[in-house]
């Protein structure tokens, strides 16, 4: 399977490098930067730190997608809409791992995914999944007596909140209690909110050095309190599950698919 990179020089694109040059049944078939890039015309395995794969960072995304069987894009908002017009042009599979999209933005990859197989999770580590699913199951047992709250932090670089992993747990929560997350979100409180409303979800946003990912989950009720949590110590694990959605893609229908589906879960 040729899986070319756009964005290859990001923190994930090189993870992802790494994982497609030790993938069996994986072949690298190139990596872009944006226009303008210091990076353009460095060879892809020095720059993510491994032997030269004899490829070379370049900006050209429709050349990338016409000599790829896939396509993962961890880049922007803005990138990956054009990304996903490339996709549907040229008849080549999609995996978007970028986050912060806008309901336009997202728009964008729903018509992508009516001409090709794109899978799109804010989070491809197999346990974030996990606890969706259980999160999901819990939110649906307990009552709205008990109130949920989703706390995050991530590194200092991060320039979308709250992450994208909290909003898809909090989706979780919200469909487990059969509600609309849009309609019960609290994202900022700030001076004086009042009492805390029942039925709400909370989230806290925490920002700082180079934490890779970390969200837990509250279930706060009178006199108990359930809490759960995942962290994620590596980009490998981000890396890992795209390229092996990738790999997933091959001979699947049209559709938009997610780390579910890929896992079977
Ligand atoms: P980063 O800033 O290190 O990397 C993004 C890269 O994309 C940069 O090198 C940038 O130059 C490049 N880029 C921007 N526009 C481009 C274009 N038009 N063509 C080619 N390249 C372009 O960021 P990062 O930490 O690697 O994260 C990237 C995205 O992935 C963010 O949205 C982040 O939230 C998301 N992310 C998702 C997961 C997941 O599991 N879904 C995990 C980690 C990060």
């Amino acid at each position: 399977m040729r899986i070319g990179i756009v964005g290859a020089g990001g923190r994930m694109g090189q993870m992802l490098v790494r994982e497609v040059a030790a993938t069996p049944g994986a072949t690298l078939a190139g990596g872009t930067e944006r226009p303008g890039s210091a990076l353009l015309g460095r060879e892809l395995g020095v720059l993510a730190g491994i032997d030269p794969l004899g490829v070379k960072v370049a900006d050209d995304p429709a050349a990338l997608f016409r000599a790829a069987d896939v396509v993962i894009d961890f880049t922007s908002p803005a990138a990956t809409v054009s990304h996903a017009k490339l996709s549907a042009e040229t008849g080549t599979a999609l995996v978007v791992g970028t986050t912060g999209l806008s309901a336009d933005d997202q728009a964008a990859i729903s018509t992508a995914a009516a001409r090709v197989p794109v899978v799109q999770a804010a989070n491809f580590s197999l346990g974030v999944n996990l606890l969706a699913g259980l999160v999901r199951k819990v939110a649906a047992t307990l009552g709205d007596d008990w109130d949920i709250e989703i706390v995050e932090m991530h590194h200092r670089h991060k320039v979308d909140a709250p992450s994208g992993t909290a909003l898809a747990l909090g989706q979780a929560a919200a469909a487990g209690r059969g509600v609309d997350l849009q309609a019960m979100k609290d994202t900022v409180r700030d001076g004086h909110t009042g009492a805390r409303q029942p039925g709400r979800i909370g989230f806290a946003t925490l920002r700082g050095g180079d934490v890779v990912g970390d969200h837990t989950v509250l279930f706060a009720a009178e006199g108990e309190r359930l809490e759960l949590t995942h962290k994620a110590a590596s980009r490998a694990i981000f890396a890992r599950g795209a390229v092996r959605a990738a790999l997933w893609t091959a001979g699947k229908a049209p559709g938009l698919y997610g780390m579910d589906d890929v896992l079977g879960l």
